[in-house]
């Protein structure tokens, strides 16, 4: 049936850059096999899923999103991906996505950009925006995202489903293709908070193959959403940050994005929550001190790309074939405008002489940001905010202006440089009928919590 739907709808969404359909069928038929002969499997086992393409699988193109690695099939899974094939969740196909997961809005993958299933001229987020959209348009019931500074939660707010960035270690990042290695991590996309917890359950969990995977097992997310579908919150003590949208006059919110936001604190209050105002004084820097240390990271991660190893070899059109004129044709051709502009930033900020001015104090900024939390979460057990200051803004209207584009993501940024969890949550529409998202963000290792309150509050 989803197989069909993505016949039926994608060439209009164009939330997929692979579908093989046999081969899910082929998976599919393997579950079946498995359950006949009495395995005892998770709940999800048979449950179709799309998985993000910058999440290597075996011998299925994996993209990134980049035209650099067109052609490139991966030799071994993900571990995330493993967990998925033990546990029965046949694989749809790969998800469109900003390349390398750069961006917000899914209009700079290297294959055309993926459109909003609720308004077909608006943007389904980004950079995840493939596995939002196919949620939204019912092409997939799970799907699998990547959260560096909000790539799974944005997608999530606009397209009315929900998305987890779990905590930083929870999900092995081994065969995720690198943008930021300190921010990145995967999550789960779903229609439900149950799903999500159901989801989170299966690819979490100890890996010792990502030197900084945590090594707690994922248990007790789906316990804690069922908890929160009872509806009674007694006891939680919810904090609104002052400095993320939560003052009454935030500053470039929207309006009905900050009337659903007093809605949704005035719902928390009745389900039985203590509600309490915080403010995170340093938040106001993280988005100038993520768009340092992500574009460093990345011209780092980024340089093994040089048209010997992966995907695309481009050979320079005159002159002698030497290893860097091949690297340097290659990239030139292969990188989209947006990854080489951050190349280009992070490269100067790693510089000698720029390194303590930028680098540095971007990371002075993010020690700030995590005694903010901190400190935050000595007052409250949650945080909440809108997950983005605006609903599905139209193709085209950011595209050349990556100071706009940028400032989407501030309310998503913090999570990822203290390295705590968060959802986002459906939380009702706008004037023009778009979804808006609720955020709420729970301290390092307690990602229960985002269950049982998303779970209340979806
Ligand atoms: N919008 C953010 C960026 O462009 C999102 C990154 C991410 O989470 N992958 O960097």
């Amino acid at each position: 049936a989803h197989l069909d739907r993505i016949a039926d709808v994608d060439p209009a969404v164009h939330a997929f850059l692979h579908v093989d359909g046999e081969d899910t069928l082929a998976q599919a038929r393997a579950v079946d096999a498995r359950r006949a002969a009495g395995e005892d499997l998770p709940e999800l086992a048979g449950v179709p899923i799309a998985v993000k393409d910058v999440v290597v699988t075996r011998g299925t193109p994996t993209t990134a999103g980049s035209r650099i690695l067109e052609g490139w099939l991966p030799p071994y899974d993900a571990t995330l991906v493993t967990r998925l094939r033990e546990a029965g969740l046949p694989m749809l196909g790969k998800t469109n996505m900003d390349e390398f997961a750069m961006g917000s809005s899914t209009e700079h993958s290297g294959y055309g950009p993926t459109r909003n299933p609720w308004d077909l001229d608006r943007i389904p987020g980004g950079s995840g925006g493939g596995s939002a959209a196919a949620l939204a348009a019912f092409e997939a019931p799970l799907a699998i995202g990547t959260d560096t500074g909000g790539s799974i939660r944005q997608p999530a707010a606009v397209t009315g489903t929900v998305g987890v960035k779990p905590t930083y270690g929870s999900v092995s990042r081994y065969g995720l293709v690198a943008l930021a290695s300190s921010l990145d991590q995967a999550g789960p996309c779903t229609r439900t908070v149950l799903d999500a917890a159901l989801l989170h359950e299966v690819i979490g969990g100890h890996d010792p193959l990502d030197s900084t995977s945590l090594p707690e097992p994922a248990v007790g997310y789906a316990d804690a959403a069922r908890q929160g579908l009872s509806g009674d919150l007694t006891g939680v003590r919810i904090g609104v940050v002052r400095e993320l949208g939560g003052s009454g006059d935030a500053q470039g919110y929207q309006r009905e994005v900050s009337a659903a936001f007093e809605r949704s604190v005035a719902a928390l209050t009745a389900a039985g929550a203590e509600v309490v105002e915080v403010s995170c004084p340093s938040f106001e820097a993280a988005l100038a001190a993520y768009y340092l240390i992500l574009p460093a990271e990345a011209s780092s991660n980024l340089a093994k790309f040089d048209g010997m190893r992966f995907g695309l070899r481009v050979e320079p059109a005159e002159g002698p074939v030497t290893a860097e004129r091949v690297m340097a044709a290659t990239r030139g051709a292969g990188f989209g405008s947006e990854v080489k502009r951050r190349i280009i930033l992070g490269t100067y900020a790693l510089s000698a002489g720029y390194y303590d001015a930028y680098y540095g104090s971007a990371q002075k900024v993010r020690t700030l940001i995590q005694r903010d939390f901190t400190a935050a979460f000595e007052a409250a057990d949650v945080l909440v905010s809108p997950t983005a200051p605006t609903t599905a803004f139209r193709l085209g209207e950011k595209l050349s202006d990556p100071l706009a584009m940028y400032l989407n993501d501030v309310a998503t940024i913090p999570a990822n440089l203290a390295g705590v969890p968060g959802i986002s949550v459906p939380n009702g529409l706008d004037d023009a009928g778009l979804p808006i998202g609720l955020q709420i963000l729970a301290p390092a290792r307690a990602d229960a919590r985002l269950y049982r309150v998303g779970a209340a509050a979806e």
